[in-house]
């Protein structure tokens, strides 16, 4: 069995919709080595073999894998987190059973979408990025047109959160994100 148990760790309120709330559980012990075989059986993944994470939409919920911990976004409650956590134990541990039968699929899979990042920022149309508006933004940077995140606002205390799942959601899927302390905003 790859995850034996997971235990939640912090329950958040979720930044793409106040109602619901963002859960982070830490697992039992390394479990990166099934992602290419998730990624391969799940439709609409996006993995990032390097990073070794992997994210799954399920249900309009955002779930990323990471080697020691998971993060459920957009979910209701946490009697919703620990049945979502109770279903991707049993897909991780059947999934990993399996693997001799599964080609490991090690592709990025699927795009990130503008919409996706322009909730994760400020949304006050400063232009100080340079851009029209914060969605131009978006657009561009989920298009990987812009180096770096030039969102000055972003890198404010009041934006710390949004801030630390903006740049989780550019490292899951291989974008270059600056080299930042994501608790201080401040550059190391
Ligand atoms: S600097 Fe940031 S907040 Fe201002 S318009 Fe650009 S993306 Fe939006």
């Amino acid at each position: 069995m790859l995850l034996r148990s997971y235990e939640i760790t912090r329950v958040l309120p979720c930044l793409a919709d106040p109602e619901k709330i963002r859960v982070i559980a830490e697992v039992s012990g390394e479990i990166h080595e099934v992602f290419p075989y998730l990624n391969a059986i799940l439709k609409g993944c996006i993995y990032n073999h390097p990073a070794m994470t992997l994210t799954i939409k399920k249900d309009q919920k955002l779930i990323t894998l990471h080697a020691y911990h998971i993060t459920l976004a957009k979910v209701e409650d946490e009697k919703e987190a620990e049945e979502l956590l109770r279903w991707l134990k049993n897909l991780v541990n059947e999934t990993y059973e399996r693997r001799s039968e599964i080609e490991p699929d090690y592709s990025k899979g699927a795009d990130l979408k503008a919409l996706d990042l322009y909730k994760l920022l400020p949304g006050t149309n400063c232009k100080e990025c340079g851009e029209p508006a914060c969605l131009a933004f978006a657009v561009k940077l989920a298009g990987q047109e812009i180096e770096g995140l030039k969102c000055s606002p972003l890198f404010s205390d009041k934006y710390q959160e949004k801030r630390k799942v903006l740049f989780e959601l550019l490292q899951a899927t291989g974008y270059a994100v600056p080299n930042l302390s994501l608790d201080s905003g401040k550059k190391e």
